[in-house]
C-alpha cells in the first residue's frame, strides 16, 4: 500500500511569524504542500487570491460549511477561516506531507479527527516583539491590533495541546528547528510500518 502523507499543524499568535517561517520552510523543503485557507477577511495589500488565501464572503463560506467542504474551520478575530478538505486529502493520499497554518480552535478539531498529525506551536520571543511585528505590518486597524494582542494570551494557554514549541527569535534557527521536527517525525516507527516485512523461515 502506498505510504500516506503526514499532516503538520502550525499555530501561534498573530505576529509570531508563522507565515514567514512557512515560506522559508517551503523553500528548503519543496516536497511539502501548503494548504491555502478560505477566509472572509479582506485581503491585505499585496495578498493574492489563491496564494495567500481564497478570499470569499460570509454567505459562500457558510455554504461551504454546510456542504462539509472544510477539514476544520473557525471564527478568528471576527472573521471566518477554514481549510479546504479536498486539497488536503488528495495530497495526503498522494503521499505528500501537508502544512496547515491555522489557529488553536482549528488545531483542536484536527487533533480530534487526525490524532497522528504533528502539532507545532510558534512563539514570539516576547510580547513587546509581538506588538512590534504586528505594528510593522501596518495592515491592522487599532481595534484589530488590540484584539490580536488580547487573544495572544489565550492562545499561549493552548500550547500544552501541541507536540513541539519553536521560538521564532532568529528566523534561520527557527526554520531549522521546524525542518528537524519534520525529519524526525518522518522516522517514527509508527509512520514506517510498511518497511517491516515478517517472513517465516524457509517461506518464500
Ligand atoms: P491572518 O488574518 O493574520 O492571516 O490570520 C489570523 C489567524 O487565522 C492566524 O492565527 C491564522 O493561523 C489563522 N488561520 C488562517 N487560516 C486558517 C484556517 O484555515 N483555519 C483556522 N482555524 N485558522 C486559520
Amino acid at each position: 500500500m502506498p505510504k500516506k502523507g503526514m499532516l503538520i499543524v502550525l499555530s501561534g499568535p498573530s505576529g509570531a511569524g508563522k507565515g514567514t517561517l512557512c515560506n522559508l520552510l517551503l523553500q528548503r523543503r519543496p516536497e511539502l504542500a501548503l494548504s491555502v485557507s478560505v477566509t472572509t477577511r479582506p485581503p491585505r495589500p499585496g495578498e493574492v487570491h489563491g496564494v495567500n488565501y481564497f478570499f470569499t464572503d460570509r454567505e459562500n463560506f457558510e455554504q461551504m460549511i454546510r456542504k462539509g467542504e472544510f477539514l476544520e474551520w473557525a471564527r478568528v478575530y471576527n472573521n471566518y477561516y477554514g481549510t479546504p478538505r479536498k486539497f488536503v486529502e488528495e495530497q495526503l493520499e498522494a503521499g505528500k506531507d501537508v502544512i496547515l497554518e491555522i489557529d488553536i480552535q482549528g488545531a483542536k478539531q484536527v487533533k480530534e479527527n487526525c490524532p497522528d498529525a504533528v502539532f507545532i506551536f510558534i512563539l514570539p520571543p516576547d510580547i513587546e516583539e509581538l506588538k512590534n511585528r504586528i505594528k510593522k505590518r501596518g495592515s491592522e486597524t487599532e481595534e484589530s491590533f488590540n484584539l490580536r494582542i488580547k487573544s495572544a494570551e489565550e492562545e499561549l494557554k493552548a500550547i500544552t495541546n501541541y507536540d513541539y514549541a519553536v521560538v521564532n527569535d532568529d528566523l534561520k534557527a527557527a526554520v531549522e528547528k521546524l525542518e528537524s521536527i519534520i525529519i524526525a517525525e518522518r522516522c517514527r516507527v509508527l509512520r514506517n510500518m510498511d518497511l517491516i516485512q515478517f517472513k517465516a523461515p524457509g517461506g518464500d
